[in-house]
C-alpha cells in the first residue's frame, strides 16, 4: 500500500496533480477541502459548522477534520492506497494520521510538497475565484488569511516529516503534465 500526503499552500495545484495521481498509482484521493464543500452544498451538520470557518479562511477545529478524514478513509476498505490533499494542515492532524494509518497496519510512504512563490498564488486564487464560486478565493483578505493559517499551523509540518525522513519537494511552477511527472519521478523512486 502507498499513502502519499500532497502538501503545499493554497493554489499550489494539489487538487489537479491529485487528479492525475490517483490515476497513474490507483490510489483512492482524499480532498479535505472537497469533502467540506460537499457537506456544505448538501447542508449537512458537519457543511454547517464548516462553513463558518472556511467563509473566513480559517482552518477547520482538528476533532471535526480528524473525524471526518477517518471516515473517509475507513469508507474506502479495498484501497490499493491513499493520496491525501489538504489533509493533514496542523502537527495534532499529522499525529492522529500516522497513529491512525499505523493502527490500519500502515503508514504514509511520502509527503510531497509543491512550492511555489506566494504572489503567483495568490493571483491564481484571485482567478479561480472568478470561477470556482468559491467564497474563500473570491476576496484578498480571506486568501492572505489562508495563507496566515498556513504559516503559523500548516507550515510546521515541514520540519515533522523531514524528521521521520519522508519529506520531498517538487518546483509547482510549470506545465502541468511536467509538474506531474516531476511528482512521478519522486513517488517512482520511494
Ligand atoms: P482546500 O480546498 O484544501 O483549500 O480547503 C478549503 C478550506 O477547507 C480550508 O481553507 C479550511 O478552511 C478547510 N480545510 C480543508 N482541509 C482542512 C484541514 N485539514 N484542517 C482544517 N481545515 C481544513
Amino acid at each position: 500500500m502507498i499513502n502519499i500526503v500532497l502538501f503545499g499552500k493554497p493554489g499550489a495545484g494539489k487538487g489537479t496533480q491529485a487528479e492525475f495521481l490517483k490515476e497513474k498509482y490507483n490510489l483512492v484521493h482524499l480532498s479535505t477541502g472537497d469533502i467540506f464543500r460537499f457537506n456544505m452544498k448538501n447542508g449537512t451538520d458537519l457543511g454547517n459548522l464548516a462553513k463558518s470557518y472556511i467563509d473566513k479562511g480559517d482552518l477547520v477545529p482538528d476533532e471535526v477534520t480528524t473525524k471526518m478524514l477517518i471516515d473517509a478513509v475507513n469508507a474506502n476498505p479495498g484501497a490499493k492506497g491513499f493520496l491525501f490533499d489538504g489533509y493533514p494542515r496542523t502537527i495534532s492532524q499529522a499525529e492522529a494520521l500516522d497513529a491512525f494509518l499505523e493502527s490500519k497496519g500502515t503508514q504514509n510512504t511520502a509527503t510531497i510538497a509543491l512550492e511555489a512563490d506566494d504572489n503567483i498564488l495568490v493571483a491564481r486564487l484571485l482567478e479561480r475565484g472568478k470561477t470556482s464560486g468559491r467564497i474563500d478565493d473570491q476576496d484578498e483578505d480571506k486568501i492572505r488569511n489562508r495563507y496566515q493559517e498556513y504559516n503559523e499551523k500548516t507550515a510546521p509540518l515541514m520540519d515533522y516529516y523531514k524528521q521521520q525522513g519522508k519529506f520531498h519537494a517538487v518546483d509547482g511552477i510549470g506545465e502541468i503534465a511536467e509538474i506531474t511527472s516531476r511528482l512521478g519521478n519522486v513517488i517512482d523512486n520511494l
